[in-house]
């Protein structure tokens, strides 16, 4: 009997399916196979129910999504924004099996999150619901069952009220069930700035391997979050011309090169991390609209926002011969087929921004060891591996003649697969 195929009204998990599905019949997958990886082993959703500083009480919905254990626990991050559902996580914790695979470490796909407005909280108030949320999924986390991480609205603070209240409830510090904590709490050096670190190498790795200019290539970053700020910073020490950047406030544009440290200095100042009013800053710099990032001619175009941004409205408008995923999903598949008629040549999410996890990665073994590392051991080899990874995949897009998203899906399904194999259905 066929396979009977998934799909979501959800674009992320709609499109998410679909890459699969394509990828696996491409590879000729056993229908059984296919269908076990199209379905997540554990969907856990908890009310959270919180006091706000005005004394009412709010009630939250959070989910966590284990979409596959074959390779080893559950990973990936918590986000907190109010766009947060199931099948979102679910397509997220989906692209995280293959993000964990494709960068050849030890882990699962997992994803989880609250549908509260990060924005819109006060610090006490996202502790209380950070602390509410861990505290209801504490039966499905652990160092080797499941390991959520920060994304979209959490950080290394959010991490460590996890920590805390799940220490606390088992009565006994359980430090390696949460990555992406601060350096003073069992966190890693190097970690903060590891996805920026790891999606500017593939920028370079990509620039390398074309034969193109690094030195004064012209990149364009949207979105100055986490991701965003350290795609930036390091673009720019590694001698790329960063012409734009842009987060909610707008893009800010200047032709000649923004002045990259300055920039994150500002935002670092902004109490919500937010670039306003830096046109005022640097001389030369442009104000734009937010949208209006895609129109600039560049080399390399980086969207480090959200998923969604690179779309059939604006596919067609990009100027940039090669786009680099910082963030997760940021191409639907509509946008996808329009770049590629176009001859634009897109480096895929999960592998571009696969150095956050990686280096959650590094966290966990030091957690796990005691043995805590080096920045420049861990940046090392960080670059090493991402740089492996990106050629890994370039090399077999060119061998078999397909797009680097479908030969970074047919290796990451294969490494899956073989486990599921080799372990065999539990009955
Ligand atoms: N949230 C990041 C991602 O989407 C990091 C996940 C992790 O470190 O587990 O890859």
């Amino acid at each position: 009997m066929a396979v009977v195929k998934r799909t979501s009204e959800n674009v992320l998990l709609r499109t998410a399916l679909a890459n699969f599905y394509g990828a696996a019949e491409e590879m000729g997958l056993p229908d059984g196979l296919t269908d076990i990886l199209a379905h997540s082993e554990r969907k856990t959703c908890v009310s959270v129910p919180v006091e706000m500083d005005d004394g009412s009480i709010r009630v939250f919905e959070g989910f966590r999504v284990l979409h596959s254990s074959a390779l080893g626990p559950g990973k990936g991050g918590v986000r907190f924004h109010q766009d947060v559902c199931m099948d979102e996580c679910e397509a997220l914790a989906f692209m995280m099996t293959w993000k964990c695979s494709l960068a050849g470490i030890p882990y699962g796909g997992g994803k989880g999150g609250v549908n509260c407005d990060s924005l819109k909280l006060s610090a006490k108030e996202k502790e209380r619901i950070a602390r509410t949320f861990a505290a209801r999924i504490e039966p499905v986390v652990g160092a080797m069952t499941d390991v959520p991480a920060p994304d979209l609205g959490t950080d290394p603070q959010t991490m460590v009220w996890f920590t805390d209240t799940i220490s606390k409830m088992r009565g006994r510090l359980e430090p390696a069930i949460f990555t992406g904590k601060p350096v003073s709490f069992w966190g890693a050096r190097g970690r903060g700035a590891a996805t920026g670190l790891g999606v500017a190498t593939c920028a370079k790795a990509l620039l390398d391997v074309v034969g193109a200019q690094v030195k004064g290539g012209k990149v364009t970053v949207q979105g100055f979050g986490n991701v965003g700020s350290f795609t930036a910073k390091f673009l720019h020490e590694f001698g790329m011309k960063v012409v734009a950047i842009s987060d909610i406030t707008g893009t800010y544009y200047c032709p000649d090169g923004l002045d990259i440290p300055k920039a994150l200095a500002h935002a670092a100042n902004d109490p919500k991390r937010l670039l306003t009013g830096f046109e005022k800053v640097q001389p030369g710099v442009k104000k734009m609209e937010c949208a209006d990032i895609f129109d600039i001619e560049c080399e390399v175009m980086l969207p480090c926002a959200m998923e969604g941004a690179i779309n059939a409205k604006n596919a067609d408008k990009i100027k940039a011969k090669f786009i680099v995923e910082g963030a997760n999903g940021p191409t639907t598949p509509e946008a996808d087929e329009i770049l590629a008629k176009k001859g634009v040549l897109v480096i895929p999410d999960f592998l571009a921004n696969s150095a956050g996890v990686i280096g959650s990665y590094y966290e966990w073994c030091q957690d796990l060891s005691g043995d805590f590392w080096t920045e420049e051991r861990y940046n090392e080899r960080l670059v090493h591996q991402m740089t492996e990874n990106f050629m890994r995949v370039w090399n077999y897009s060119k061998e078999h003649n397909v797009r680097m998203r479908r030969a970074a899906f047919l290796a990451a399904i294969h490494r899956v697969a073989e486990a599921v194999k080799m372990r065999g259905l539990f009955l």
